[in-house]
């Protein structure tokens, strides 16, 4: 038995405590289904808390969206294609597509006149994701998207930050180059409308760089990286149950490799989840920077036997994992909790790294 539960009223909160700290629009990014929370249910409360405005990655996500019933919210497309069928789908959509390169440009701009429509479009500016995007020396042919392309009526620009959670120079010098292109297209004349920089570690890690919407996506979910407490509910775990009781003597081995070896009479308590169900298996991917790598490495070696300690929740009491994760099981260290069979555990779960077998449930 074991199941994603998602609370709604936290996720609402979380949409309210966003927008008012943003003060502007926010865009709520949905791609990766979502990240992992269910794109649906998502856009679901969302709209119902007043944002106007989606963001997915995938073309189709749009459509998606669309089926769905939202017809009044705008939705942009993050990602800048150079692929006919891509902005076809974009248009269809009546989505809001991102331009990133003449090559793009070009393309979005002969399918929406092969449609016979002008296509919506925010200009994408690449300051250092090296992914999709302007540089920030190609203003000329920038400013061709706005003069030489009828298809297409551009209502925005934006960049994305690399290290907003990291590096405040970088992120403050990202800023200033998106900046200073929009500045260059008034001064030519050209309205750049909506300008948009901040994601979630923008938006939290920093108290000025909103411009005229930000782009909130895992902020949503409350798992972001911020030096300070976001004040965001952590939304979403896994709830399974306590199958078995057992204690074991003194110096009794737990798990493959015999990784941990008991120090009293141990009272274990079996949980029928392991890393198949995505448990444990996400760490290193969070750590960016070099000295986090080496906190997480000196943490795992003073924690012994190579592991970091983790933790569960069993019937409300913190307990700890002993020995490694197994593919469907943990044993976690129950002595001298009040701890029954059939008890309710709860362990931390990216949904991202979530086993499709396990059934999100919206409560
Ligand atoms: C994912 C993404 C976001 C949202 O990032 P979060 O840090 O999850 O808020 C914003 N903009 C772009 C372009 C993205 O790809």
């Amino acid at each position: 038995m074991k199941r994603f539960v998602i609370e709604r009223e936290k996720l609402a909160e979380n949409a309210r405590k966003i927008q008012q700290r943003a003060g502007v629009p926010v865009i709520a990014v949905l791609k990766a289904d979502g990240y992992g929370f269910g794109m649906a249910q998502m856009a679901e409360v969302l709209a119902t808390e007043g944002i106007r405005m989606f963001a997915v990655t995938e073309p189709e996500d749009a459509v998606k969206l669309r089926e769905l019933g939202y017809t009044e919210q705008d939705i942009l497309v993050m990602r800048s294609t150079a692929m006919a069928d891509e902005a076809y789908t974009v248009v269809q959509a009546n989505a809001i597509a991102t331009v990133g390169s003449p090559e793009a440009a070009q393309c979005l701009n002969e399918v929406a006149q092969g449609c016979g429509t002008q296509v919506r479009a925010h200009i994408k500016l690449d300051t250092g994701m090296g992914r999709y995007g302007f540089l920030v020396d190609q203003y000329e042919e920038i400013k061709k998207v706005y003069s030489e392309c009828p298809g297409i009526q551009v209502t925005g620009i934006y960049t994305h930050f690399h290290s907003a959670f990291a590096d405040e120079a970088a992120t403050r010098a990202q800023y200033k180059q998106l900046c200073a292109i929009t500045e260059r297209l008034k001064a030519d004349g050209f309205a750049c409308g909506l300008r948009h920089a901040a994601n979630s570690s923008g938006l939290y890690c920093y108290d000025d760089l909103m411009l005229d919407a930000v782009r909130v996506g895992s902020a949503f979910t409350g798992r972001i990286p911020a030096k300070t407490p976001t004040g965001l509910n952590r939304l979403g775990y896994l709830e399974s149950r306590v199958i078995e009781l057992r204690t074991v003597p003194k110096g009794h081995t737990v798990g493959y490799g015999a990784g941990y070896v008991t120090k009293a009479p141990t009272r274990i308590a079996v949980v029928p989840v392991g890393y198949t169900d995505g448990f444990s298996v996400e760490k290193k991917k969070d750590l960016y920077r070099p000295r986090d790598v080496l906190r997480y490495m000196v943490g795992e070696l003073r924690n012994g036997r190579g592991r970091g300690n983790i933790y569960i929740t069993v019937n409300g009491q913190r307990a700890r994992v002993l020995g490694h994760v197994g593919l469907c099981h943990v044993s976690v260290d129950v002595t001298g909790l009040d701890v029954h069979n059939g008890d309710t555990a709860i362990l931390d779960v990216n949904p991202l790294y979530l086993s499709p077998l396990v059934a999100k449930e919206y409560v």
